[in-house]
């Protein structure tokens, strides 16, 4: 662990691998994406598999690609890659494509009917959410936009369709929040960005830009001076992150937030729950509160979404308010996100928290303590 609470990377993949990078290119975020692991014969290198044993894995990438970043690959512990809660999170599971529950579908949350131009998605009345930008740095499996993954990656939008998005956002005068989703949008070249964001900001009715990125946690390094500079001249500007376990938490993750919020850009953080991963009272309130150590608020710890590919990772809704009733109490609010369902057919998200109050009438509320304890209050 580093003195500043962050803790220490792994470095075993990395020397395994790329034993003679220097300090400088590691911590280049260019060096980083142009050496990705992706494709076949990579993953059968890093898992050490071949013919019948790797096909599995090989049939999983073929409907579902894959990516990482060195950096978050140096993350896991070699000797448990398959099991690791980090490897896990990027390593195909042949599971994705043979594990089928009926309550999954591509599209659950019909995101395809809510949008009304191409890349843009108005689903909430005074806020939209734009698929700016088509890919990512690393692939997560537990992804609720897998079905939008191509093979190869997808060619970002052209000039029309954007043009399309922004007029179709100027004639709604509702909304007032965006969204800039993907993919990954901090992908996008800086200037391509920058544009964006002005385009919006000249949008009268646009209050406020929220980006939604997992380059803190996946690819830390790509949250440059730079970056934070042209991103505070678009303030009141937010940005959530996803970690979602404490050993994302690293020295480097640490700077980047920091970068971010001495921009005057407030960073919070949504958590999925994930089987296996983080679906654990120790390990969720280990990174609830380190999350509120580098002062970013855990925000939404969402239920895995029933996304085909996805159900491997899926608890069930009990375990996640066990999970948030054990924390209620024994940490502070500030360290409790709020836990979510986001309902099939776009109904909505449905905030499920544990209830500390059984009954409530005219004459009186009875509740229950963090402690177990039955509280009747009399109100004559
Ligand atoms: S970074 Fe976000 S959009 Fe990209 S694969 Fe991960 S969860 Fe999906």
């Amino acid at each position: 662990m580093n003195d500043d609470g962050s803790i220490a990377l792994k470095t075993g993949y990395r020397q395994k691998l790329w034993p003679d990078v220097s300090a400088r290119d590691w911590a280049d975020y260019r060096w980083q994406l142009a050496n990705r692991l992706h494709g076949a014969a990579d993953l059968s290198r890093l898992l050490g598999l071949g013919g019948s044993e790797f096909q599995p894995f090989e049939r999983c990438i073929s409907k579902y690609r894959w990516a990482v970043t060195p950096y978050y690959l140096s993350l896991i512990e070699e000797e448990n890659l398959l099991s690791d809660p980090i490897g896990r999170q990027f390593i195909p599971d042949p599971r994705e494509i043979t594990v089928k529950s009926q309550l999954s579908s591509a599209d659950p949350l019909h995101e395809h009917n809510y949008s009304p131009v191409k890349g843009l998605i108005h689903r909430y009345r005074d806020r939209a959410l734009i698929l700016a930008w088509p890919s990512c740095s690393c692939y997560c499996r537990h992804c609720n936009r897998k079905r939008t993954w191509k093979q190869p990656e997808s060619v970002p939008a052209k000039k029309e369709a954007w043009r399309a998005i922004f007029h179709y956002i100027k004639e709604h005068t509702e909304i007032r929040e965006i969204l800039l989703s993907g993919g990954d949008p901090l992908l996008m070249p800086l200037d391509r960005l920058e544009s964006i964001l002005k385009k919006l900001k000249d949008i009268k009715n646009v209050k406020v830009l929220r980006i939604g990125t997992r380059l803190p946690v996946v690819l830390p390094m790509a949250i440059t001076h730079k970056l934070c500079r042209m991103l505070s001249r678009y303030r009141p500007l937010w940005l959530n992150t996803h970690f979602n376990h404490p050993r994302e938490i690293t020295h480097q993750a640490r700077q980047a937030c920091e970068r971010l919020q001495e921009a005057g850009i407030p960073v919070s953080n949504q958590s999925v729950l994930l089987k296996g991963i983080n679906d654990d009272i120790s390990i969720m309130k280990d990174l609830c509160c380190r999350l509120q150590e580098i002062m970013v608020r855990p925000y939404y710890l969402f239920h895995c979404d029933f996304v085909q590919g996805t159900d491997h990772f899926r608890t069930k809704i009990q375990k996640g308010i066990d999970i948030i009733d054990k924390m209620w109490g024994h940490t502070g609010g500030m360290c409790i996100p709020n836990y979510v369902v986001d309902l099939p057919a776009g109904l909505g998200k449905a905030r499920v928290m544990p209830p500390h109050m059984a009954k409530l009438s005219e004459s009186m509320a009875l509740f229950k303590t963090f402690e177990g304890k039955t509280v009747k209050l009399l109100f004559r």
